[in-house]
């Protein structure tokens, strides 16, 4: 029988509800069982894909063409789930399609409400998780308890765990430790009162972690015990790691949380091998021996969650080479108005993101000329491609004007062009090409070689394509197609030869980054960018995964 564990967040928000939740994944996988991991999200919106970058940080794409919350990719860096169509719920898509069976007849002679119909279609998603192979379902709720529009979910999830029997459903909830400076204490009473609404609702949470600058004292967790109900060994400790959040499931182990869980859920223990993510963490804590920097030139680099999956990766391909990743974040707007070289001097390596809209274009076409020029390792990604694209057709092809019709409708040279099937779409919500696509990888380029392998499967998630009458033109000057759709019509990767490391993609390999197992083109980018700064030597290794 699939058991389920609930993880609610109370205080404040943004307390890593999602890491940790993905950290209680990676503890359980570690005993040798199948998880899976979903996010309730209580916001309206019906497609995630629709929000900006700053309300909700990065679009995370699921192998499946989801367009999810950020959360998603936590889960999926920490553990080896799959997160299919159902990892993630809104409000928006419960009440969607509550609606739609209410105008269908379903529930003819019924008055629709929140309780029992919304409730009992969250219970419904919930349910959909519950793959025969399953051993345990994490559902991780968005937003913080008391929240008017979470309601519905803590009465949903609340039945639940009456439904299936306490044995089999478990409550998770992090809360936060304020520590105040002038009196110097850390302090119980907003975990106690976050703790007090949700047994208002009716859940008594059967663990709390409690985020913490300070380090807890064990008058502390006493005092939680017994305000909030649970047993001392049930109040653990999650205090700011020092080096990486990968440290966060060790630390959670340590308090045994892991055997806390199983003990609850009646599953009993396995050996619990966790060997390959303690390497990787013993060498994020003290090997970290060189250090670079990537430039990233993007339009939402205030936002660190708006690229949030990039620089995990490039903090993964670190890592697998003993190397600290520092992130020098320049605004394509500032290039625009300050100039290439002013901004990007120094640059180790530049990396040029995907992104929506024309604010910023101009600024990352001069930076990717820059990298071009300079002979600086470069690495585009999704709209990053297209810009290099429309930097090689203007300044190596001369093409005036060249751009994506996205951005000039008018332009003489269209390099960038929409797909003919795009060209019928009116509703902007999950209609763009999403989600894993199979690329035939090129044999002699720099993409095989750091692929190591003819076929790959990359997630994607944008409009726009490469226009392929420009084709010719390009590899005539010089440019190299080196991925394409097996049947040869769409480009996917973009790169040029005669430069040390110029690499573009149209998908988005950051999707497909672990700590534990880098994707090869960032592995092989850091590389570049220690080349570059004469810190590696050029060994042409590109194949080797090298140690850490
Ligand atoms: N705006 C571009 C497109 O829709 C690129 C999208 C992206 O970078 N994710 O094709």
């Amino acid at each position: 029988m699939t058991k389920y564990i609930f993880v609610t967040g109370g205080v404040v928000s943004s307390l890593g509800k999602g890491l940790t939740a993905g950290a209680v994944g990676l503890l359980l996988e570690s005993h040798g069982l199948k998880i899976a991991l979903q996010k309730l999200d209580p916001y309206i919106n019906v497609d995630p894909g629709t929000m900006s970058p700053y309300q909700h940080g990065e679009v995370y794409v699921t192998e499946d063409g989801t367009e999810t919350d950020l959360d998603l990719g936590h889960y999926e860096r920490f553990t080896n789930a799959k997160l299919p169509r159902d990892s993630n719920y809104t409000t928006g898509q419960i009440y969607n399609e509550v609606i739609s069976k209410a105008r269908r007849g379903d529930y003819l002679g019924s008055t629709v409400q929140v309780i029992p119909h919304i409730t009992d279609e969250i219970k419904r998603c919930i349910e959909n998780m519950d793959d025969e192979d399953v051993d345990v379902v994490i559902s991780e709720l968005g937003g913080t308890v008391g929240d008017i529009e979470g309601q519905p979910f803590l009465e949903a999830i609340r039945q639940f765990g009456l439904e299936k029997g306490r044995d089999n459903v478990m409550f998770i909830h992090l809360t936060l430790l304020p520590y105040l400076n002038a009196s110097g204490e850390v302090k119980t009473k907003p975990t106690q009162h976050s703790v007090g609404k949700l047994r208002e609702i009716g859940i008594i949470p059967d663990i709390l972690i409690c985020r913490t600058e300070q380090a807890m004292e064990e008058e502390h967790r006493t005092k939680i015990a017994l305000f909030c109900n649970v047993p001392v060994e049930a109040v653990i400790e999650e205090q700011d790691v020092e080096h990486s959040i990968y440290e966060v499931p060790l630390v959670l182990r340590e308090q045994k949380l892991d055997s806390q869980i199983l003990k609850h859920l009646g599953i009993p223990e396995g050996d619990g091998d966790l060997s390959e993510w303690t390497a990787m963490v013993d060498t994020v804590c003290h090997h970290l021996s060189h250090v670079t920097e990537v430039t990233i030139v993007g339009k939402y680099i205030e936002l660190h969650d708006a690229y949030k999956s990039i620089y995990e990766a490039l903090t993964h391909a670190g890592i697998t080479h003993n190397t600290k990743v520092n992130f020098r974040k320049v605004s394509s707007e500032e290039v625009e108005k300050e100039g290439a070289e002013k901004l990007l001097e120094g640059s180790k390596a530049i990396l040029v993101p995907g992104g929506f809209g024309d604010r910023g274009i101009e600024g990352k076409i001069s930076a990717i000329r820059y990298a071009r020029e300079n002979a600086i390792p470069f690495f585009g990604i999704c709209l990053g491609m297209q810009c290099a694209c429309i930097e090689f057709g203007r300044n190596i092809l001369g093409l005036e004007g060249a751009h994506s019709s996205e951005f000039d409708k008018e332009t003489p040279h269209p390099v960038i062009d929409l797909m003919e099937e795009q060209n019928e779409v009116t509703q902007k919500g999950g209609t763009m090409r999403l989600g894993a696509y199979p690329c035939e990888v090129m044999d002699g380029t720099r993409a095989r070689k750091t692929y190591g392998q003819a076929m790959v499967h990359e997630r994607h998630r944008h409009r726009y394509e490469f226009n392929n009458s420009y084709r010719d033109q390009f590899q005539e000057a010089g440019g190299v197609f080196s991925g394409l759709s097996p049947d040869g019509n769409l480009v996917e990767i973009f790169e040029l030869p005669n430069h040390p490391w110029f690499v573009s993609c149209q998908f988005h390999p950051e999707f497909q980054s672990r700590p534990v197992s880098t994707h090869p083109l960032f592995r092989e980018f850091v590389r570049a960018s220690l080349v570059y700064a004469g810190v590696l030597e050029n060994d042409n290794s590109a194949q080797k995964q090298p140690a850490g």
